[in-house]
């Protein structure tokens, strides 16, 4: 493709993105698709010929348009949104137009300090420990993923603990079978997932209990595993507070966990993915406190700060942190940049080696939406559930679930699961909104979370018409 057909069929694709958009809210959330479906309309070889890319498109209408769920659709209110704005678009283009391959300063200087200049920017925008930024010794970094930032968080507990106690090296002999991590049974399973790919397994993982009549962390508790297990020969490696869990919003007290963790040389990594980003708003600055204790802290631009996927922010407080643990150089990475000290190499603050250029999306989200823009999506949506929460309260047949956590709200029929369940199929069917379910204390539950671009109250109403049967 020349750059003249580019700019020739550019418009074309622009034009079916942004009808795609324009008429999002016309077609139901979710297609109602037969497994197998899609896959059974492509041949089972690829073509050896060219086609004319004009007509892709009506084939992209024929297999793909109709057999979605659409993530950017005002009535997606499952699982947390993921924000894909027409912002962020516009930058992923200028990344992919360029192509960077940002793994070293040297392959993409501009991929690698547009990124510690907007992580640098975030952390302050977030009311983040100035220890946080590259300028205050630490500093951000954009993982693919929430999961991405805990399994390296872990990696980088793994080799500080095994260097300050001076035993085996964990990065030559790898874990020893004692390394504990902690959370609680709201933590999101990628800790689980990254204790096993880290090689703890499953009893590598202890799930502190929840302080009374609470969904959140006891520190008490948590005191109590540290000492015990400290005493039996296990080592404590990493805890992980949650601000905001998936299940419920619930927010674990950073800043008390953090402080009972430390004296035990465990890493303290908060996982913020969905919440952290409400923290923009001073009236929600409360979710990051604490966290001057911690030693990274993740959250998700992909989830509710307008972002498309992927771009999970991740701050360690020591900069030197995630290269003392994951870097490895083979002869054909060194270079001359990277030898003087005076730059960062991406690749070593993450698994991968190659990296996209990210932090484009984000300079554009920032720049479009400014901060103030940023905040006020994140309001409105709290807003809505504040609202949806009241009419529940009022309604006979239905109850809060958990108390409502930013935009989110979990609710259930004083009838029973069942009932229940039914009540979620009932909305999801009408393909006018999209929900998901959780279980608290056993008992199934609907949760409504409020996120996606376009919501507005209007969508809410036709929500609560669904849930109230009114
Ligand atoms: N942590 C929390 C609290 C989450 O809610 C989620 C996803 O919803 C994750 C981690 C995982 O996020 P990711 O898909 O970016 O790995």
């Amino acid at each position: 493709l020349t750059p003249e057909e580019f700019r020739r069929l550019g418009h074309r694709y622009v034009d079916w993105v942004a009808d795609h958009r324009a008429g999002i809210d016309d077609l139901p959330v979710r297609d109602d698709v037969v497994p197998g479906s899609v896959r059974s309309r492509f041949g089972p070889e690829a073509s050896d010929g060219a086609q004319p890319l004009d007509a892709l498109l009506p084939l992209v209408d024929d297999v793909v348009a109709s057999a979605d769920t659409r993530w950017q659709h005002p009535g997606f209110h499952a699982f947390f949104p993921a924000n894909a704005s027409l912002t962020s678009l516009l930058g992923e283009i200028l990344s992919t137009g360029l192509g960077a391959q940002g793994m070293l300063w040297s392959t993409s200087p501009a991929c690698t300090e547009v990124e510690q200049a907007v992580t640098d920017q975030l952390a302050r925008a977030l009311g983040l420990p100035e220890a946080f930024t590259h300028d205050g010794g630490g500093g951000g970094v954009i993982q693919d993923s929430a999961s991405s930032a805990a399994l390296v968080a872990l990696l980088a507990a793994l080799h500080r603990r095994s260097a300050a106690t001076g035993g085996p090296a964990w990065r030559e002999t790898g874990v020893t079978g004692t390394e504990r991590v902690y959370v609680t049974a709201e933590t999101h399973s990628s800790l689980a997932k990254s204790a096993r790919v880290a090689g703890l397994g499953e009893r590598g993982l202890r799930t502190v209990p929840f302080s009374p009549g609470t969904r959140t962390m006891d520190p008490a508790a948590l005191a109590d595993m540290l000492r015990a297990d400290t005493a039996d020969g296990l080592t404590p490696v990493l805890v992980c507070p949650t601000v905001g869990t998936t299940g419920t919003g619930a927010v674990d007290p950073v800043r008390d966990v953090a402080r009972v963790a430390r004296p035990h040389g465990a890493w303290v990594h908060v996982d913020a993915a969905w919440a952290g980003i409400a923290a923009l708003c001073p009236e929600h600055r409360h979710l990051v406190d604490g966290v001057g204790l911690a030693d990274s802290f993740c959250t998700n631009a992909h989830k509710w700060m307008l972002t498309a996927f992927d771009a999970s922010l991740m701050w360690v407080r020591d900069a030197r942190s995630l290269p003392a643990a994951l870097s490895i150089t083979p002869v054909f990475l060194r270079d001359k940049a990277s030898d003087s000290g005076a730059v960062v190499d991406y690749r070593d603050w993450q698994v991968p080696l190659g990296r996209r250029f990210r932090a484009l999306k984000l300079w554009a989200v920032l720049h479009g939406h400014g901060l103030d823009g940023l905040r006020e999506h994140v309001r409105g949506h709290v807003r809505m559930a504040a609202d949806l929460a009241e009419r529940v309260r009022t309604h006979p047949g239905l109850e809060l679930a958990a108390p409502p956590s930013l935009g989110l709200v979990c609710l259930r029929t004083t009838e029973g699961d069942d009932a229940t369940r039914v009540l979620l199929e009932h909305v999801n069917a009408s393909g006018r909104a999209l929900l998901s379910h959780t279980e608290i204390d056993g008992r199934y539950v609907i949760r409504v979370a409020f996120g996606s671009l376009g919501t507005t109250d209007r969508h809410v109403d036709e929500l609560w018409a669904l849930l109230s049967g009114s």
